[in-house]
């Protein structure tokens, strides 16, 4: 049937229903790939473009397309959107009454839809037409909810691999816009579509400048940055809800326009910062996570992080909502080890521990990163830029290495001589030859490095043990009261010469002295 469909029908369908030329990204590929019957995988970045991967199809199906969806919130707008380009379309989830959920079915069933979107908790509620009679096809959108390997889990997807099964002439299309390889094979062998073809379009937002500073006084920094870009758009993610009230109300006091979005609001609460924020009339949201999926608004400038993300494909999700119209817009993250710290703290006992932190691992070497940013960020989802990007701090200003070794040297026999039992913050105080009582009291003084690294800064020091441990000269052992501890590698530095390149403490690397306060 529908794998006669030529590709000038395809364009003026495009045209008719959704007023648009060409195609986009691999939009045709897809299409014409569902239309065909076959399964299908689309891992597309945000603004990419992969609504019409299944609306178009959709519109020559005989029967129905099921659009599996987590965004109850959303769904009005969408089959809005829908019916104002003269698709029939309509919704079923549980904010519906019965009377009206049945005569949606009634619809479905009397074949007046072309599309219907559904909560996956609500699916059970469709059974008289979960059948091929009925349903042409199955789009599951942010299929990576399916995956506890991804960062937005969500339970009522695990039950999603009935519809194969149930319907198993539908083509299923899956999409989402992050999903590393892990996760892709994750949904496909949930979703019973381990053949389905997979379309991975390119992830990389050439006009989001990438920067990473140090978590030095954040706010301060912060309303600079504010200062240079008066009346645009953006979003501060932070951590807790805590620091995106306290946040938004230290800018409030600069005569900025500042909210506060976090999981703690109302419904209605939460959907008016939503609105405020589209329409212009809020400049900066200060949230949590729980802000920002679904929601289209071209304009946002830049994107902050006060907090470091708990790993890449949330990180790049998040700001890839800025500069969604193609113009020059602005990704900020700051650098905290407080941070990493207590990130570790949150995956600890976790059901998949080692992978989350295999995950946090992999955004915090973005985050110390001395070669270009977007290639790091790019190799995540599986892309390699064959140059350097040019728009990103480190291309800008690229770091100066130097000869470490002995630098190296002092640091790692000072942490053999204090038996590897002591944090960071210690190591360097013996370093410097500091008198503090900690140090005093537990005889650390009489350790033969004592005072040997005086002439180096507390902080250049910082800086320097935390390029070692990146450079897997020692770790940090996060289960022994974060001791530092050395490695293999430690030993080749230490007795067999290894030279060590280290980089000058730059504004854009300096550390944040682990202790900070949160
Ligand atoms: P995603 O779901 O991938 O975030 P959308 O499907 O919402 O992206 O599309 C993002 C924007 O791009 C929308 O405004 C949409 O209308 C527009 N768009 C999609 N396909 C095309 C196309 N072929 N040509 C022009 N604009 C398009
Ligand atoms: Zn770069």
């Amino acid at each position: 049937m529908a794998a006669e469909i030529e590709k000038s029908t395809l364009l003026t369908t495009l045209k008719t229903y959704f007023g648009y030329d060409t195609f986009r990204n691999q939009q045709r590929e897809i299409i014409a790939t569902v239309l065909a019957g076959t399964d299908a995988i689309v891992i597309m970045p945000t603004g990419g473009g992969k609504s019409i991967c299944y609306q178009l199809p959709a519109l020559h199906f005989k029967g129905l397309t099921l659009v599996i969806s987590p965004l109850i919130a959303l769904m009005k707008d969408q089959v809005d959107g829908l019916k104002a380009n003269g698709i029939e379309a309509d919704f079923y989830n549980s904010s519906q009454g019965a009377t009206l959920q049945q005569s949606i079915i009634n619809k479905a069933a009397a074949g007046k839809l072309k599309l219907l979107y559904v909560a996956p908790e609500s699916l059970a509620g469709l059974s008289p037409i979960l059948n091929e009679n009925y349903i042409s096809c199955v789009a599951i959108d942010e299929a990576h909810c399916i995956s506890s390997w991804g960062h937005d889990f969500r339970p009522s997807y695990q039950q999603l691999g009935f519809l194969k099964k149930t319907l198993p002439k539908s083509p299923v299309i899956a999409l989402t816009a992050t999903a590393d390889k892990a996760t892709r094979q994750d949904i496909a062998d949930q979703l019973n579509i381990s053949h389905a073809q997979q379309f991975l379009s390119s992830f990389d937002r050439k006009n989001i400048t990438l920067e990473v500073r140090a978590a030095d006084k954040r706010l301060d920094q912060i309303k600079r940055f504010l200062a240079k870009r008066p009346d645009t758009s953006g979003i501060i993610y932070c951590l807790s809800r805590k620091t995106t009230e306290s946040v938004s109300e230290a800018l409030k006091v600069e005569g900025i326009e500042a909210t506060s979005y976090h999981a703690g609001l109302s419904f209605e609460e939460r959907n008016k910062v939503q609105e405020d924020f589209i329409y212009d009339k809020t400049q900066v949201v200060c949230a949590t996570v729980a802000f920002g999926m679904g929601i289209d608004k071209s304009n946002v400038r830049w994107v902050i992080h006060y907090n470091m993300p708990k790993n890449l494909e949330g990180y790049y999700q998040e700001i890839g909502r800025a500069g969604r119209d193609g113009l020059k817009s602005h990704a900020l993250l700051f650098h905290s080890y407080a941070d990493v710290l207590q990130l570790r703290r949150f995956t600890q006992g976790a059901g998949n521990e080692e992978v989350q932190n295999a995950k946090l691992d992999r955004m915090k070497q973005y985050a110390e990163a001395t070669t270009c940013r977007r290639k790091i960020l790019l190799s995540y989802f599986g892309e390699f830029l064959e140059q350097d990007c040019g728009n990103c701090d480190v291309c800008k200003n690229p770091p100066q290495f130097f000869e470490g070794t002995i630098l190296a040297q002092k640091a790692l026999s000072t942490i053999a001589r204090a038996k590897e039992t002591q944090p960071i913050g210690v190591i360097i105080d013996i370093l410097r030859g500091a008198k503090n009582a900690q140090i005093l009291d537990t005889g650390l003084d009489q350790i033969s490095t004592y005072g040997i690294g005086a002439d180096v800064s507390w902080k250049d020091w910082q800086h320097y043990i935390l390029q070692l441990i990146n450079q897997g000269y020692c770790e940090i052992a996060f289960h022994l009261r974060n001791s530092l501890h050395l490695t293999q590698s430690s030993k080749a530095v230490l007795f067999e010469g290894k030279k060590v390149s280290l980089t000058h403490p730059t504004e854009a690397i300096k550390q944040e002295v682990l202790t900070e306060k949160k």
